[in-house]
C-alpha cells in the first residue's frame, strides 16, 4: 500500500517503520525543515518496548536508556513510604519486556535512524498539513504551500493539535485541567543515588515520577499549582525564564 503519514515525531516514525517493515511504500510529511527533538524524559512500559525490540532497537535502548528499579512514592512531609511499584526484573517477568526512561530526543533518534535505513526518501521535510480530503479510493493531503500528496492511506501523526484528527472527528480542543507542571534537568551527578527512583505526593502535589534518561540528567516533573499561563501553554518547549509564571 501506499501510506503517507502526517508528522514525524515518536508516533510518526514508529508507525513508518513498522509499516516499512511490512512491506508499505511510505512517506512522512514533517512539517519542520529541519529534524530537531526536543523533551525530556519519557518512560517506556512492556507495550512500547515491545515493539522497540520488533523493530531492533534492544541494544540501543540497553546502551541509553535506563532501566529503573522500582517506584517508590513517599510523603512529601515525611519521607515515610507509602508504596513501592517494583520495576526491574519484576516488570519484565510480569510482562515480557523491560521498563526503560530515556530521553525523548534519544528515543526520536533511534527511531528516525531506523526509518532511514529502511528508506532514506521516507522523511520528507518542510510539509505542513492544512487539510485531508478523501473519496472513496484514496485520500489526500493539502499541504500550507499548495502542494497535493495522494495515498491509500492516511495516517495522523501529528501531535495534540492534529489536523488529520480534525477530518476524522471535528476539532477536539484540549481541555485545561487546573494543573500546570514545570519540567526540569539536573545532572545526574548532582542527584544522591537514594533519591533517583522517587516520587513523592502530597497536597497540592501530584508527581507523576522523577527519572533518569540517558545515564547523564535526571528529569523531575514540579508540579506548578493553577497558573494561568497553562491556558495559553500547549507546548513544553518553553522555558521558565520566557515563560513568566
Ligand atoms: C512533559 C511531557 C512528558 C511526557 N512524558 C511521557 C512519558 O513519560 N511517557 C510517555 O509515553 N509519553 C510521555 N509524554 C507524551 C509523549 O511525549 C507524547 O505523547 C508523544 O511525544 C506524542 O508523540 P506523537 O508522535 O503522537 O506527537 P508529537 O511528538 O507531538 O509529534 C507530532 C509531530 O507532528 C508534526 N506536526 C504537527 N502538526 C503538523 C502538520 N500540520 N503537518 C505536518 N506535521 C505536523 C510535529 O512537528 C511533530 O513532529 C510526555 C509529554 C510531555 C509534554
Amino acid at each position: 500500500m501506499d501510506i503517507a503519514l502526517v508528522g514525524g515525531g515518536i508516533g510518526g516514525l514508529t508507525a513508518a517503520a513498522c509499516l516499512l517493515r511490512d512491506g508499505h511504500r511510505v512517506r512522512i510529511y514533517e512539517q519542520a525543515r529541519h529534524v530537531g527533538e526536543i523533551g525530556a524524559a519519557v518512560q517506556m512500559s512492556a507495550n512500547a518496548v515491545k515493539v522497540l525490540y520488533h523493530l531492533g532497537l534492544k541494544d540501543r535502548l540497553e546502551a541509553q536508556a535506563v532501566k529503573p528499579t522500582a517506584f517508590e512514592f513517599r510523603r512529601f512531609d515525611s519521607g515515610e513510604l507509602l508504596h513501592e511499584i517494583k520495576l526491574g526484573e519484576d516488570h519484565a517477568q510480569r510482562h515480557g519486556h523491560p521498563y526503560y526512561q530515556i530521553h525523548r530526543v534519544d528515543l526520536h533518534a533511534a527511531l528516525l535512524e531506523v526509518v532511514e535505513q529502511l528508506d532514506p526518501q521516507a522523511l520528507q521535510l518542510g510539509y505542513r498539513a492544512i487539510e485531508v480530503l478523501e473519496d472513496e479510493h484514496s485520500a489526500s493531503i493539502v499541504f500550507e504551500d499548495g502542494r497535493q500528496v495522494r495515498a491509500n492511506l492516511v495516517v495522523g501523526s501529528d501531535g495534540i493539535k492534529s489536523v488529520v484528527r480534525k477530518h476524522v472527528v471535528d476539532a477536539d480542543p484540549p481541555v485545561f485541567t487546573g494543573q500546570v507542571a514545570w519540567r526540569l534537568a539536573i545532572p545526574i551527578e548532582r542527584i544522591a543515588p537514594a533519591i533517583l527512583w522517587v516520587a513523592s505526593s502530597g497536597p497540592g502535589k501530584k508527581n507523576p515520577g522523577p527519572r533518569a534518561s540517558h545515564g547523564k540528567s535526571w528529569t523531575k516533573t514540579m508540579p506548578a499549582g493553577t497558573r494561568s499561563c497553562g491556558r495559553r501553554l500547549t507546548t513544553w518547549t518553553v522555558t521558565n525564564a520566557s515563560a513568566g509564571p
